[in-house]
């Protein structure tokens, strides 16, 4: 399916693309690190310039959409439309919230008077997970 996908956007699929998709799909957000780990389980030796090309060429097509996290880290996920995310702080969980974004960006563009290209929303706080493992410190989790 990524086939099509990547054909209807004007780039060619390569295992390595196929690869980023698949991955990310699968983790719902992935960060670069991720992706590299996941590389090099599988057996392909990628750069991480590589991938950050990939991400950038995904990403520039639409095809991914990017979260920007506190301290410049990016999370990618295959795109589906603007959506609010709940953020751990604890441990990193980032959760889309199904949650139709419209009033509240019209609302907040409307306040705006400056020209807008982008609109995120986050919530930040401790997941349930977190909250009933608080010694859970220094788990990593998508
Ligand atoms: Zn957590
Ligand atoms: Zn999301």
């Amino acid at each position: 399916m990524y086939k099509e996908l990547l054909k209807s956007k004007g780039l060619k699929s390569t295992p390595q693309r196929i690869m980023v998709l698949t991955t990310i799909a699968e983790g719902g957000h992935v960060d670069i690190d991720q992706l590299s780990k996941d590389f090099e389980e599988k057996g392909m030796n990628v750069p991480l310039a590589t991938l950050y090309r990939i991400l950038g060429e995904l990403s520039s097509v639409g095809i991914l959409h990017t979260v920007s996290l506190s301290g410049g880290k990016t999370k990618y996920e295959i795109a589906k439309g603007e959506h609010p995310h709940f953020l751990c702080e604890q441990c990193g969980h980032l959760e889309d919230l199904k949650v139709a974004m419209d009033d509240i960006v019209t609302i907040a563009q409307n306040a705006c008077s400056h020209s807008t290209n982008s609109v995120s929303v986050m919530l930040h706080g401790i997941c349930d997970n977190c909250t009933s493992n608080p010694t859970n410190l220094n788990q990593i989790k998508d």
